[in-house]
């Protein structure tokens, strides 16, 4: 008797929502039925909302990474380290892009994966809106490895300035640009005040929180928008007072190496200088394949986040635009949202596998929440439990703002071993130096 093809479920994207889900898939169905494939260009999962911390030395990365090597062979699913280059909806193939190593030599080659179920959950990329230098000259806080190089450009400038304050100038200082006001420019500001304020005790003998000056520049009338009005005031009056150059309504309309030029003329100095504008779909999604993308590059999905040209194709979290109800805007590219979509699409390919009709996803807003560092957290949360939006700040907007992560790590562990990691987590916390700049 001729052998039964397995069911193979490809999910391309190892972020906040594509772990959960390669998860929670492995360990519901068999290998003998279904082969569960994660392809990802990395080779560890860091949870992207932390990057700040990495980017600014509060966080040791190295100690809160999962290896997707690990993960696969503990969760029944199979790993591939690659890069999803071309989508072949004719012959349901995906292809990879060969893995080059530092050396340039071939590590991995040119693959073709086949698929029953494709699930794209690809992240997105900041928002330049073309303004010209942004790509040549600013950095950006999309993956690990741009937040180990923000740390390592951030040490290297503040140790020149150190070696500056000691034999030249005592009264030179390194300006730091972020362009942007959402929660990544914020929290990344608060950071950096924190680190500046630390590194004294770390050699930098002549060096003072004063030494480094932060300018946050953001295009529309407030910070973090996702926060209710009032909250946005305390956030830009705690930055403020942290000592943060806050500049709402203000356009960049041009970078060039070392200074950020704004529409209204004026221009500032940047030694380092971060984008964080927004989130739109991977430049190259066009290329991939030919799915209907949203203005912002993101791929048009129907509620039920299905494309709609390719019944056998999904896509969930910062990749996917997903309009719920007519006129009303898509659902936010945020981390609830990626991992909401990743755990409805368990059921929905269940459904999907036996010709059932799918189920319209549905968007829980637990509300927003931004960390400024060590000094506080705040932020809004919503829901049945507190009466509809609650402005929270402080302890206890702090550790709503850690349940999020710690949900993660629960839907990418399970239960008893997330319980584990968060445990160590804490532990660690204790044990490891206030900053990592190395
Ligand atoms: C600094 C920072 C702070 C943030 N803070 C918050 C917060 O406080 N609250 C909140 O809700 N959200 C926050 N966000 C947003 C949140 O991190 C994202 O919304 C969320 O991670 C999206 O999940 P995702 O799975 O769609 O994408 P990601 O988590 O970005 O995962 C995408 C994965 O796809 C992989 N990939 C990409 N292209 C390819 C390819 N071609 N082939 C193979 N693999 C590929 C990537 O390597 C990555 O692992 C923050 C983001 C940043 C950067």
């Amino acid at each position: 008797m001729a052998k039964r093809r397995k069911t193979q479920i490809v999910v391309v994207g190892g972020g906040a929502a594509g772990l959960g889900l390669v998860r929670k898939l492995g360990a519901r169905y068999s290998r003998d039925t279904h082969d569960i494939i994660l392809i990802e260009k990395n080779r560890t999962h860091v949870w992207k909302p932390l990057l700040h911390e990495v980017a600014a030395g509060a966080l040791d990365a190295n100690a809160d990474e999962v290896g997707y090597g690990g993960h696969a062979a503990r969760w029944n699913y199979r790993f591939f380290n690659g890069s999803l280059e071309r989508i072949d909806r004719e012959r349901q193939m995906v292809v990879t892009s060969p893995l080059i190593d530092e050396d340039g030599e071939v590590v991995v080659d040119r693959h073709e994966i086949r698929y029953d179920w494709l699930v794209l959950a690809l992240g997105g990329v900041s928002n330049d809106f073309g303004i010209e230098g942004v790509r040549e000259h600013a950095m950006f806080l999309e993956s690990r490895r741009q937040a180990d190089r923000f740390r390592r450009r951030l040490l290297n400038a503040c140790l020149r300035l150190n070696e500056t304050r000691q034999h030249d100038d005592s009264t030179a200082t390194l300006p730091i640009c972020i362009v942007g006001g959402g929660a990544t420019g914020v929290e990344l500001s608060a950071e950096l005040v924190s680190s500046a304020k630390a590194l004294r005790s770390y050699g930098l003998e002549v060096f003072d929180d004063s030494a480094v000056k932060v300018t946050l520049l953001e295009a529309g009338p407030r910070l973090v928008p996702a926060l209710p009005e009032d909250v946005s005031e305390k956030v830009e009056d705690q930055l403020r007072a942290l000592g943060v150059e806050v500049r709402t309504d203000t356009m960049v309309t041009k970078v060039t190496p070392g200074r950020v030029e704004m529409q209204d003329g004026r221009a500032i100095e940047a030694k380092l200088l971060l984008w964080a504008t927004g989130v739109r779909g991977d430049h190259a999604l066009s290329e991939m394949s030919d799915l209907e993308l949203s203005d912002q590059g993101r791929i048009v999905v129907e509620p039920t986040l299905r494309t709609p040209a390719d019944p056998r194709i999904f896509a969930i979290g910062d990749c996917c635009h997903c309009v719920l109800e007519d006129g009303e805007p898509p659902v936010p590219p945020r981390a609830q949202s990626a991992q909401q979509m990743g755990d409805h699409m368990v059921a929905q390919l269940h459904r999907a596998q036996r010709g059932e009709p799918l189920t319209p996803f549905v968007y829980r807003d637990r509300g927003a929440l931004v960390s400024l560092s060590r000094f506080t957290a705040m932020g809004s949360l919503m829901g049945n439990l507190v009466g509809g939006r609650m402005a929270i700040e402080g302890r206890v907007a702090r550790f709503a703002y850690m349940s999020l992560y710690r949900l993660h790590i629960i839907s990418v562990h399970g239960w008893r071993r997330g319980l584990v990691h968060i445990f160590s987590h804490e532990v660690n916390k204790v044990t490891r130096p206030a900053l990592k700049l190395h």
